[in-house]
């Protein structure tokens, strides 16, 4: 399987319609937010968000209705929680 090009992959095709969090859910990937203000991030437990939205509600969405808990500013981004699945750094040998 090759992993490192299937990220790629992903990338345009989230380009082209944007994952949803039932697609996140089927791969045990949690919700990764970031405030734009004050860089402040958290993960979100997929199923949470499952259970008010619905599968097919769009992760990059879900940063609408959120509020850093940091700096309380509106403006916060969302997106799969997936580093380490798709990059995984392994050590040589
Ligand atoms: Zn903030």
């Amino acid at each position: 399987m090759g992993k490192m090009k299937r990220g790629q992959i992903e990338r345009q095709d989230a380009a082209l319609h944007p994952v949803t969090l039932g697609e996140i859910a089927d791969k045990g990937l949690d919700v990764f937010c970031w405030c734009n203000r004050c860089t402040h991030s958290a993960v979100l437990p997929t199923a949470r968000l499952l259970k008010e939205l619905g599968p097919a509600y769009p992760v990059p969405e879900v940063g609408a209705r959120l509020v850093c808990s940091s700096c309380g500013s509106r403006d916060v981004a969302t997106r799969p929680d997936w580093p380490n699945l798709w990059a995984a750094p392994r050590e040589a040998g």
